[in-house]
């Protein structure tokens, strides 16, 4: 029995990345840097060429989580936290579609956070948008996982207690094929990271530094901009502790470091549950029907 291997099916169309907006308004506070992402995010779509009927959006909670709401696609707006779960399901129930997450750094890596790292080494065949802004939007300005320690917020006044996480570290360490980061700003690289991200065959990891001009006084846009160092043109996106080191050296002198830092190929899930279905002879072993009528009495 032959089974096709799973793909990236990208249907090829031509749209302007205006024609992947729907006629719903966004609506982030103004200055809010998620209408850098959504523009960034429009633009790679509009490049890559993908036909919004094989284009799923997910989302959790949060101000972030919004943006499904105003793409030209098919669409999940679903539990805190489960965007990723959720669009696990969809990629391998339809692996004709494409998939792509967004979601903020307390949806994705506070209460989501379970789920990331079987994102990352099940090498699930989707993209994740982090919208990394270092609090709580929605809920007015809470401590976030990714919020700095002296940064003071409505659940921590006087400064946190807690080292930051690093999204990008934990991505890399548990196993993400592709691994990139920009300022939300930057359009062209942000929509240059998601367009080859959404190309890539596997788990591809963007995050994606936000500002949130309401709740978050210290990341702003200019510290966001002045803060970010695109990694050495000459860097080895195949060498993980080439990454790792790009990652931690950069912050040792304050710095974040952008640009796509890790890419590698590896069996993909739907991939692998292809080939084991091929193993074991099809779905026919597994016939519901059949497995009913024996547990008849
Ligand atoms: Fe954006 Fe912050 Fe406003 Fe939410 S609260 S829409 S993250 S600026
Ligand atoms: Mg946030």
């Amino acid at each position: 029995m032959n089974h096709p291997q799973p793909q990236k099916h990208l249907h090829k169309v031509e749209l302007k990345s205006k024609d992947y907006k729907n006629e719903t308004t966004a609506f982030w506070c103004a200055g809010c840097g998620h209408y850098g992402v959504l523009t960034g995010l429009l633009r790679a779509l509009s490049e890559i060429g993908i036909d919004p009927n094989y284009l799923v959006s997910v989302s959790g909670i949060g101000c972030s989580s919004r943006l499904p709401y105003f793409v030209n696609s098919y669409k999940m707006h679903t539990l805190h936290g489960r965007a990723g779960p959720v669009a696990t399901g969809v990629q391998l129930a339809r692996t004709d579609l494409n998939v792509v997450v967004t979601g903020g750094d307390g949806d994705g890596f506070s209460i989501g956070g379970g789920h990331m790292p079987h994102m990352a080494r099940k090498n699930v065949n989707m993209t994740y948008i982090l919208m990394d802004n270092h609090v709580y939007g929605l809920t007015k300005g809470q401590c976030s996982p990714t919020s700095r320690t002296e940064m003071k917020t409505t659940t921590t006044p006087y400064g946190g207690m807690e080292v930051p996480l690093d999204p990008v570290l934990y991505m890399l360490t548990y196993g993400a094929t592709y691994v990139g980061q920009a300022f939300a700003g930057n359009v062209k690289l942000a929509s240059q990271l998601i367009k080859e991200g959404m190309e890539h065959k596997g788990f591809a990891f963007i995050n994606l530094l936000s500002q949130c001009p309401s709740f978050n006084e210290i990341d702003t846009a200019q510290a966001f901009k002045e803060a970010c160092n695109q990694v050495d043109p000459g860097h080895d996106v195949s060498d993980l502790d080439a990454a790792m080191h790009a990652v931690n050296a950069a912050k040792n002198e304050g710095r974040i470091p952008t640009g796509l830092l890790y890419k590698v190929e590896r069996p993909t899930l739907d991939q692998r549950m292809a080939e084991l279905v091929e193993r074991v002879g099809g779905h026919k072993g597994y016939d519901l029907r059949k497995i009913i009528d024996l547990a008849r009495p």
